[in-house]
Formats: C-alpha cells, structure tokens, sequence
C-alpha cells in the first residue's frame, strides 16, 4: 500500500501518519524530517536547506526528488509508505509517478486534508505557547509568520497537485479539523474500498 497525505502544514498529516505506521505497517517518509535531520547533522545539503526552510519557501525539486528516490529503495519501505509532505509541487508528483512505476509499485489512495487556515493559524499559537510554557524547543519555522508564508506557497505551488491527483480517481477529502480519532476513521474507511 502507498499512501499520499496531502494537506497545508498543521493540518494533522505527521499525527495520521504515526497512526497508519502502526496500524498497516508501513514506512512514514516526511521529507521535512528527512530535511530536518540533514540540518541537526549539518551535512551541506542541510546547511544549504536551513534558511530556505526557515523562511517557509520549497526546497528545490532536484533535490527532493532525489532525496525520495534513495530513501523508498530500502528494505523498510517494502511493505508500502505513507508519503508524509511530498510531493509539493506537479514535478514532484510526476517523479514520484515514475518511481512508483519503475518499482511496479502502485499509488493506493491520496488523502487529501481540508482545513481552516484561521483555526491553523490559532492551533499554531496555541501550541508554541504550550511548548514555551513546559520549556521546549520550538522549531524555527514555527512563528505565525512563517506559517502564513508557508499557507501561501501551499496554495500557489502545492495546491495544483490536487486536481492532478483527482483525475486518478484514488483521491478522498478528509476533514483535517475533525477530531484525531475521526480523521483516521474517515481515512480507514476509505482505505477498504480502495
Ligand atoms: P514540513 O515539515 O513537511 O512542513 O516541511 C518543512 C519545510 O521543509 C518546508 O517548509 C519546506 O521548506 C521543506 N520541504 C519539506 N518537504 C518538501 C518538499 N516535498 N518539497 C520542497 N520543500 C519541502
């Protein structure tokens, strides 16, 4: 099974992911944790990915799609893998098309989040105050700011992946603002028609 999760940042993609990890025994592959652990290890890909990623902007396609096609060759992503963050961009999901054919592997369903921006905006401030309250690190691109420009760059470069994905006939809306347990009943319940 391979599952794209599709939806603007905060949406609940890293949480469901988590849940159907476990539940179907798949490989979560978000790239803004692949990005993030490039960036803690200070490889240069990392040094180069740090300020684009702290001002909300979209890492290159090459380099992504690169980073996708090392990573889903492993042993633990035989089982199938949650896509968690990628693809953002109509390149990157016709790349991820071709990887999947070459590999004989087919797309299984794609998620797609709808939310409220000004509930995500809210969400957001309440969680960085909570992390600041119990004296957690916040990440760098958590800051209403960013948040706004990362909404922007969904909607301009991210967005257009929808109908892309509509026209396969494997996509199902899910309401992101639902409660955590709803959300993964709904996605559940369209995994088994699928
Ligand atoms: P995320 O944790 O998925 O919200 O990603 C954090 C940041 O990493 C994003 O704001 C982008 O700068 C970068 N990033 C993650 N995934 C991608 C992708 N598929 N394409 C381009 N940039 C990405």
């Amino acid at each position: 099974m391979n599952i794209i999760l599709i939806g603007p940042p905060g949406a609940g993609k890293g949480t469901q992911s988590k849940i159907l990890e476990t539940k179907y025994g798949l490989k979560q592959l978000s790239t803004g944790d692949m990005l993030r652990a490039e960036v803690s290890a200070q490889t240069e890909l990392g040094q180069q990915a740090k300020a684009i990623m702290d001002s909300g902007k979209l890492i290159s396609d090459d380099i992504i799609i690169n980073m996708i096609a090392q990573r889903i060759t492993q042993p633990d992503c035989a089982q199938g893998v949650i896509f968690d963050g990628f693809p953002r961009t109509v390149e990157q999901a016709k790349a991820l098309d071709r990887m999947l054919a070459e590999k004989k592997k087919p797309l299984t369903a794609v998620i797609h989040f709808q939310v409220n921006e000004d509930e995500l905006v809210g969400r957001l401030n309440s969680r960085i105050r909570q992390a600041q309250e119990s004296g957690q690190a916040v990440r760098a691109d958590d800051n209403e700011a960013t948040l706004r420009q990362r909404l922007a760059v969904y909607r301009e470069q991210t967005a257009p992946i929808i109908p892309y994905y509509e026209a396969t006939g494997l996509m199902k809306k899910v309401d992101g603002m639902a409660p955590i347990e709803d959300v993964t009943e709904q996605i559940e319940g369209f995994l088994k028609s699928v």
